[in-house]
């Protein structure tokens, strides 16, 4: 069977391509292993879906990693948060704002977004519970063979996400397919997830959060401010998902990742002016005030810190206990799994493929569009909208060949 276009993977990144390709009347096929599509969708933002955020494509462009910035400037210019939204409106399923950037449905149903995104047209055919097993080349056109067929396409889109997942359908494979045509990939490693340490095991901090927390992560320049969460082995929140991947790659090339956590958000000055405020009280008790009874009991008996009252103490004492508190530091030992984490880093090279058609360098009519790619953002919607934004490129560049 010949198909100009097969798109492997019912996700984000490839319902959207085959939506924005509906209007050609191509022959195209969308393969996925499920036998839902977008079933990872439907479990973003906690089954409510995150779609976007309302950062202009520049604020976008300095809000996802280093070397990516450039390759996604075309994407984000070309489909930007501004369209997503625009899109699904359109579409008859508006999105409201929450937490001042985040865009999520009026309805609060990522099947809204899937709907949307299923609806196509009379040529584009579907085929769920097939698995790709490889794709090369075949004289003019590419050779897909799956657990079931063996077809030929002028085009193929490769959206088979990461590793992020693995019951959903996202299995690596696209490393795999990039891999058998010699195309550079960086492996897939977690991204936005929590962290695992031992020294809050011994804590019984289960379940604390400090808002706003800042987080450093020593003898590098990364830093965050959000809201921090203590696990029963860890720490997990916001603030620790933006600094996971680079605490992934401290302890893979240092074996060492050490966070320094501000618990307590007081200048120095305010907070010796509260010690000697009250003299006959504990530093604990004022420590609960700023924080928690928990947290600081629970730092006050574990780390052995003065229980005096404050008129008996030194004032050099009242220096230390404050740089401890503002300086708290964890020795994290391990990153969570890729396949567990929110968004895995890693994926085809960005050096391989054209940034302004997501097409293959070495394969004319081959593309890699959304988590395969090595291209991915914080939590907050960045992540399906870079699906959408290099889906909308791969197949603007494919409709171009059919023009004229
Ligand atoms: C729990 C969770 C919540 C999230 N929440 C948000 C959020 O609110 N906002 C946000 O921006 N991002 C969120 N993300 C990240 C976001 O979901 C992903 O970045 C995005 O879905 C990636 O889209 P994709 O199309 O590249 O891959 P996927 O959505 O993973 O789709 C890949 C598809 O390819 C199919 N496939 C894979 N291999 C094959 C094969 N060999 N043959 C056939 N089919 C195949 C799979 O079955 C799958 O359907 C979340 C992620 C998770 C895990």
């Amino acid at each position: 069977m010949n198909y100009d276009v097969i798109i492997v993977g019912g996700g984000a990144a490839g319902l959207m391509c085959q939506h924005q390709l509906s209007d050609k009347h191509l022959k195209v096929l969308v393969i996925d292993k499920n036998s839902i599509l977008g079933k990872k969708l439907l479990l973003t933002g906690n089954g409510r879906c995150n779609v976007t955020n309302r950062y202009s494509p520049q604020e976008f462009i300095e809000r996802i990693g280093g070397e990516q910035k450039k390759f996604f400037y075309k994407a984000i210019h070309s489909f930007s948060t501004e369209d997503v939204v625009n899109f699904f409106k359109t579409r008859g399923v508006p999105l409201k704002l929450e937490n001042d950037f985040q865009y999520f449905p009026v309805s609060n149903k990522a099947k809204d977004i899937v709907d949307v995104l299923t609806k196509t047209n009379e040529e584009t055919i579907i085929h769920y519970e097939e698995v790709v097993q490889d794709i090369k080349p075949h004289q003019t056109q590419f050779q897909v063979v799956t657990n079931k067929k063996r077809y030929l396409t002028k085009h193929v889109v490769i959206a088979s996400g990461s590793s992020s997942f693995p019951k959903t359908g996202s299995t690596g494979d696209g490393l795999i397919f990039a891999k058998e045509l010699k195309i550079e990939t960086v492996p897939f490693y977690p991204a936005e997830t929590k962290v695992y340490a031992k020294m809050i095991e011994k804590l019984s901090l289960q379940g604390l959060q400090i808002p706003n927390a800042s987080v450093s992560l020593l003898q590098t320049k990364h830093r965050q401010k959000g809201d921090l969460l203590f696990t029963h082995n860890g720490l997990s929140g916001p603030v620790i998902y933006h600094l996971s991947e680079e605490i992934y790659h401290s302890l893979a090339h240092n074996h060492k990742a050490v966070l320094s956590i501000n618990l307590i958000n007081i200048t120095k000055d305010k907070f010796i002016h509260l010690l000697y405020e009250s003299p006959a009280k504990t530093i604990e008790s004022i420590v609960a005030k700023l924080t928690s009874k928990r947290l600081a009991s629970n730092l006050f008996s574990s780390f052995q810190l003065p229980k005096k009252p404050i008129q008996d103490l030194k004032h050099e004492t009242f220096n230390q206990i404050y740089e401890f508190l503002t300086n708290f530091h964890v020795d994290i030992d391990k990153v969570e799994d890729k396949t567990l984490a929110y968004v895995n880093g890693g994926g085809v090279k960005t050096k391989e493929l054209h940034p302004s058609t997501m097409e293959s360098k070495k394969y004319p009519g081959l593309y890699f569009i959304g988590e395969t790619v090595d291209l991915h953002g914080p939590i907050g919607g960045y992540n399906i909208t870079i699906a959408f934004s290099t889906a909308y490129l791969a197949a603007n560049h494919i409709k171009e060949n059919y023009d004229a």
